[in-house]
């Protein structure tokens, strides 16, 4: 039972703000009747989700871990927790983050840090830190986080469970609270790949009410899970990247070549590829998401939500809308965010040159393990935890992160990353990798 297992450890670990005792067994019991009745239940019917402070969960304070919206309690269901409670899921509480999801360590939440159930002490990852360690810790079955440069499979990799970020637009964002739109994409976590897939299927999907929603048609992703995992990889091409190991700690390097051994041995063909562009993505992700953050955050201005976000927020949060306002006044608009853009097309457009020839580029999903909670990190050696996530939003591709194993005792995650749309061929992947 969830709820007692959330009882006994979320004192220790902060992986849920709230957590819903009396919705979640109201759902729980129509379920039950409904079955009783032998009435059709839905593909989630009786499984039980935590879901990321910065998507909308009709009567939940969703605060995205922020004093700003301490008050919030929100009046309607994003799309993706529609689909999941039409389903029959059962939703049982909201999971700490960093603030606003500007983050990678969920430390700078305003309810305070969240530990790691797998490397105690140490931080969960971020910025779905609550969802990552809920998932660890065995305190709901499937999670949803956000992933604006990684925020999903950074704490994947760091709790040693399987996160997946979506092709962008396959879900819809409505009612996500923004960092930064143009790269921010919901997905799930989960403890195996079958929890990724009966949770694909429900959330991916064209929405009419949101602009960047794909329409067109998408998998069933429980087809992954339903084939015969030992031929997954076999005419499959698979590239390692040589600056991705070049950027990471030797003993996570270790880790990912097992990892790439044990994919030849299932038949994959492993090619090494150069992307050259590498330096480049810090600067142009951090540009782009201090620029649109920044143009997010003006409707806190205090008079709807009871506080001025300036007033209230973290560090963190300040220097983003700091930086945002600074680099986007009219002087400097093609100087920085102008170049930014370009910088983009062009890291899109070497990551799509380099999926013209392979199935999936496969590597680290962070070059360093997590800090101890509370050890003070400079800004940049905070950033330098997302060099290797946050391409997959900046080309918009889908990519997800699975334990390849463990460094003293640490959890290491292999990240998969595929073309637009090929998020199934990363869910095969993933599943016979398992
Ligand atoms: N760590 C990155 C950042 O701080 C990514 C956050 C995210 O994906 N939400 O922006």
């Amino acid at each position: 039972n969830f709820a007692t297992i959330i009882e006994k450890k979320n004192g220790s670990l902060n992986a849920f703000l709230e957590v819903d005792k009396t919705g979640s067994l109201a759902k729980a019991k129509e379920i039950d009747t409904k079955l009783n009745n032998g009435e059709k239940v839905g593909s989630l019917a009786g499984l039980v989700f935590g879901i990321k402070a910065n998507i909308n969960v009709e009567d939940h304070i969703i605060s995205a871990s922020s004093k700003t919206l301490e008050n919030y309690c929100s009046s309607y269901d994003a799309t993706v927790i529609k689909r999941i409670k039409e389903n029959d899921g059962i939703i049982i509480g909201i999971t700490n983050m960093d603030e606003f999801a500007a983050g990678s360590s969920t430390e700078s939440s305003f309810h305070g840090a969240t530990d790691n159930p797998a490397a105690l002490g140490r931080i969960p990852g971020g910025s779905s830190g609550g969802s990552a360690a809920a998932i660890a810790a065995e305190m709901c079955d499937i999670s949803l986080g956000s992933d604006t440069g990684g925020s999903i499979r950074n704490p994947a990799s760091h709790c040693g469970v399987i996160g997946f970020k979506p092709t962008y637009g396959a879900v819809s964002r409505q009612g996500l609270l923004d960092l930064s739109m143009s790269l921010d994409q919901i997905g799930p976590l989960a403890n195996d790949t079958t929890g990724i897939a009966i949770a694909l299927d429900t959330i991916v999907g064209y929405d009419e009410t949101e602009c960047t929603s794909l329409n067109q048609d998408f998998p069933v992703f429980t087809d992954s899970i339903t084939e015969n995992s030992e031929n997954a990889f076999k005419d499959m091409k698979i590239a390692t990247c040589k600056q991705f190991n070049e950027v990471t700690d030797e003993n996570i390097n270790k880790i990912i070549d097992n990892s790439v051994d044990k994919i030849t041995d299932l038949g994959g063909e492993v090619v090494e590829l150069s992307f050259d562009y590498i330096d480049l993505c810090l600067p142009t992700y951090y540009l782009i998401n201090y620029v649109e953050f920044f143009s997010s955050t003006r409707k806190y201005d205090g008079r709807k939500y009871g506080h001025k976000i300036e007033d209230v927020c973290g560090k963190e949060v300040l220097r983003r809308i700091e930086m945002g306002a600074y680099i986007s006044q009219q002087e400097f608009s093609g100087k920085y965010y102008k170049r930014a853009l370009q910088a983009r097309s062009l890291i899109r457009n070497e990551i799509s040159k380099l999926l013209k020839d392979v199935d999936l580029i496969i590597g680290p999903t962070v070059p360093k393990l997590p800090h101890k909670i509370g050890e003070k990190l400079e800004p940049m050696e905070m950033y330098a935890y997302d060099i290797l996530t946050v391409i997959a939003n900046l080309a918009g591709i889908p990519a997800g992160s699975i334990k390849a194993g463990e460094s003293n005792g640490i959890p290491v995650g292999l990240q998969l990353q595929a073309k637009p749309n090929d998020d199934l061929k990363i869910l095969k992947a993933m599943n016979a990798f398992e």
